[in-house]
């Protein structure tokens, strides 16, 4: 009796360490933009880092012929070729290759990594054969989708950081990843120009713009989360004189490092992170993305086994980190029979915790839907976040944010949204959703739209080539 009270204890101490009213939501919204101003000020001036893209020119459906993308940026790498058919005809073929990368590129030096990019982009123009529109000759316009941080120089260059994912390459930190690949298209003699080199989330956003003109923002949320947004040129106050463009520039975010003392944090929290191979890093990530929620999970289902005495040993699996990966989890809080067989055989099957009870499974399902709603919520105030910065979120009768010539009436505005977290995992996507409406109100939500975009990585690139190619 009294080891049960601990458990229901654990389980109504983080809902209430995770709470996310919607005042407290609005809190998050303001520090965000916030934040954003700040990055955008100076070089260093937040958490932030608002990344400049120098993409000035997001495709509308008008871009017509022949491109090709390169996507790196984990275990598989794409070539692609998309052919644009001009206004009104949208993408009208699409031919994708892909391949995993040999792991031990991934580790020993450039060349050899570039060496395997080209030749595989080479292979594949050659299988173009005959009837290829490219004679002899004539140069093909490609972009490169290169997922890790990287100080971009111009559209088309930029040096990378420092590697992720698995990769280490160290010769490559502080090189220019365009120039890599340009000295290895010259040393096999491929005539390509590398047109835009950019990252995922730009990629989604450029996917987005040119099926939808008022696209506004991108947001990913799979293993890893970021968002980029297009911003007035003159509100990049750390650039200015720099830019020339007096249209708007797509900048890179990478929010997943945001931080406010705003967000409803747990001791769970804090102990991930300091375990985390980079503490005090990537903070709104750690709370949000795909990587991390199984993984809060897990450590609150090992506290309510320990109150509740259900181990019979130390040396439980549910001991090991990220063994709850975040699918896992989905399926527990999506389990609807009645006795939640779902959660019974994953307890049984992966965690080898065999006649776990049915309250005590239902207190499970209830931590993931916290901890998932949670997730959700503070992205969905990320979203009006940006949406406060650029003035849609219909605060403050920025006349931006209205249709010109009749100030009353708010602009549509269209954020996308890609990867596995929101498209494979319905309960977190309606927790957002809802959230946005919630925040917004309902005067303003009707003009806010979310739409899933699918493959912004690959086509994205090919996309920006082309909206910012010289032949265009
Ligand atoms: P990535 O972000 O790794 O490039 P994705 O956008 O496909 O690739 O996202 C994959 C991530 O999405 C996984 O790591 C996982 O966290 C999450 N995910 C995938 N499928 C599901 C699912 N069915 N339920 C919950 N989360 C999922």
């Amino acid at each position: 009796r009294r080891k049960w009270s601990g458990v229901v204890r654990v389980v109504r101490e983080m809902e209430e360490g995770c709470e996310t009213s919607v005042g407290r939501l609005r809190q998050v919204v303001d520090a965000m933009a916030v934040e954003m101003h700040a990055g955008l000020a100076s070089e260093g001036g937040s958490k932030l880092k608002m990344l400049l893209t120098f993409v000035d020119a997001l495709p509308d459906g008008s871009e017509k012929g022949t491109y090709y993308a390169l996507d790196l940026g984990g275990t598989n790498f794409r070539v692609l070729r998309v052919k644009l058919g001009g206004k009104g005809h949208g993408i009208v073929e699409k031919t994708v290759d892909r391949q995993p990368i040999p792991q031990n590129l991934m580790t020993g030096r450039s060349e050899e990594l570039f060496d395997f990019i080209a030749s595989s982009l080479k292979k594949f123009v050659e299988s173009e054969g005959e009837d290829s529109e490219f004679t002899a000759g004539k140069r093909r316009e490609l972009g490169f989708t290169f997922s890790f941080p990287v100080k971009q120089t111009s559209v088309s260059s930029g040096i990378l950081i420092k590697w992720t994912k698995g990769f280490s390459i160290r010769d490559m930190v502080g090189k220019d990843v365009s120039e890599c690949l340009r000295i290895a298209l010259a040393r096999i003699g491929l005539n390509m120009r590398v047109a835009a080199l950019i990252n995922d989330s730009v990629g989604t956003l450029a996917v987005g713009h040119h099926h939808d003109a008022d696209t506004v923002a991108a947001i990913i949320i799979g293993t890893g989360t970021n968002a980029c947004y297009v911003e007035r040129t003159d509100a990049i106050i750390k650039s200015q004189g720099l830019l020339t463009s007096s249209v708007g520039m797509v900048v890179n975010m990478e929010w997943g490092n945001f931080w406010s003392s705003h967000l409803p944090r747990t001791s769970y929290d804090i102990e991930l992170d300091a375990e985390s191979p980079n503490p005090n890093d990537q903070g709104f990530e750690k709370m949000i993305s795909g990587m991390y929620l199984g993984e809060i999970v897990r450590r609150v289902v090992l506290k309510m086994l320990e109150e509740a005495d259900l181990l019979e040993s130390d040396s439980t699996k549910l001991s090991v980190p990220f063994i709850l990966r975040t699918p896992l989890m989905a399926a527990m809080h999506e389990d609807e029979s009645p006795n939640l067989r779902e959660v019974s055989r994953i307890f049984e099957d992966v965690l080898e915790i065999p006649d776990v009870p049915l309250k005590f499974r239902r207190l499970v399902v209830k931590v993931c839907d916290t901890v998932t709603r949670r997730a959700a919520r503070l992205a969905a105030a990320g979203i009006v976040g940006i949406l406060k910065k650029i003035g849609r979120d219909g605060s403050g009768g920025i006349s931006e944010g209205k249709v010109r010539g009749d100030e009353s009436k708010m602009r549509r505005t269209v954020i996308t949204i890609e990867g596995g977290l929101y498209t494979s995992y319905g309960a977190f996507r309606e927790h957002l959703h809802e959230a946005v409406a919630e925040i917004l109100g309902e005067d303003v939500a009707p003009y806010v739209i979310l739409k899933v975009s699918e493959d912004g990585s690959g086509i994205g690139a090919a996309l920006v080539a082309a909206s910012h190619s010289q032949e265009n």
